[in-house]
């Protein structure tokens, strides 16, 4: 377990022995500072699917033990368009076993004509988002716009997955989304995926020649500016993406997370099965990206703005 990640879990450890002291030291009056440091929640991971590679509910409930997760926003993708295939019906079931830990979201296929009467249902049986928006179709697209309309009516996050070019999701974000963050003020937008992170920099290349840029980052992105303007607009730090952009270039992102820090949100979209890389290339993306920013960010409230805080407020406005 790195050094980093292990503090966080070493502070809450030593927390509850004080906490549990008091008991038999009979001293009640410091009980409950106590424990509240025990109760208070840490992390939360924005981005957690469950059946990746068949991942079980049980096996995603010991990846968040393993990465001293305290609750996930789970995210289903209905259509299964690339690769997983999730139900809002399985996420619903995880919640009703393991309701303080998963926080369900809800998605269908946006292209169907009753869409809305869906989202409705799932509004009614406890989901609090919409996501992970992810099917062919172009940001512009009407459907598209109608379930961010939604999102705005009942006031839910909705987190989307902009990948551009052929075989993409949500493409034209450069073009597109601010036209819904003017028009729409109620939703929370969570941006997340490869064209996303590429607008960390103001030189994106094009998407057919790499949805990974690497290096220097330019300044003036068009993220920059959108989450400047717009503070009902999130950046979800998740999967290669969130990890490839944040650490291309260290001293911008320092200064990034800086100017939004009360719009960056710990995510994991990690496939493995138990915080350690298993089933999946040796690698924990949880853990990978708490260690990146447990050494980058140095203000402690601010860690626990993005570890916590801040996908609180997106989730509840
Ligand atoms: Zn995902
Ligand atoms: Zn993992």
């Amino acid at each position: 377990m790195p050094s980093s990640l292990s503090s966080r879990r070493r502070f809450l450890g030593i927390a509850a022995s004080v906490a549990s002291s008091a008991v038999h030291i009979g001293n009640p009056s410091i009980l409950p500072a106590a424990d509240a440091n025990v109760q208070q929640p840490r992390l939360l991971d924005c981005h957690l699917h469950i059946n990746h590679f068949e991942r079980t509910i049980e096996d995603t409930i010991r990846h968040m033990d393993a990465t001293g997760t305290d609750k996930a926003f789970v995210l289903p993708l209905e259509t299964g368009e690339g690769g997983v295939l999730l139900r809002t019906e399985t996420v619903l079931h995880a919640y009703h076993q393991y309701r303080d830990r998963i926080i369900p979201f809800c998605q269908t296929d946006i292209r169907s004509d009753d869409v809305i009467a869906r989202l409705r249902a799932y509004h009614l049986l406890g989901c609090r988002g919409i996501g992970e928006q992810k099917e062919h179709l172009p940001l512009n697209d009407p459907r598209v716009e109608r379930v961010i309309a939604f999102c705005n009516d009942v006031h839910w996050p909705i987190t989307i997955h902009f990948q551009d070019g052929p075989g993409g999701y949500n493409q034209g974000l450069a073009d597109h989304l601010e036209t819904y963050l003017k028009r729409y003020k109620n939703v929370r937008i969570i941006g997340h995926a490869q064209t996303w992170w590429a607008n960390i920099s103001a030189e994106v290349p094009p998407a057919d020649k790499t949805l990974y840029p690497k290096g220097p980052v330019k300044p003036g992105g068009l993220l920059d500016r959108l989450l400047s303007d717009y503070p009902n607009l999130y950046a979800d730090m998740s999967a290669g993406s969130g990890f490839g952009a944040l650490s291309r270039d260290k001293d911008f992102t320092a200064g990034f997370i800086e100017r939004h820090s009360k719009q960056m949100l710990f995510g994991s979209d990690c496939p493995c099965y138990d915080g350690h890389g298993a089933h999946f290339k040796n690698l924990c993306y949880s853990r990978q990206l708490q260690a990146f920013l447990e050494e980058l960010v140095t203000d402690p409230d601010t860690l626990q703005d993005i570890f916590y805080n801040n996908a609180m407020r997106a989730l509840e406005g």
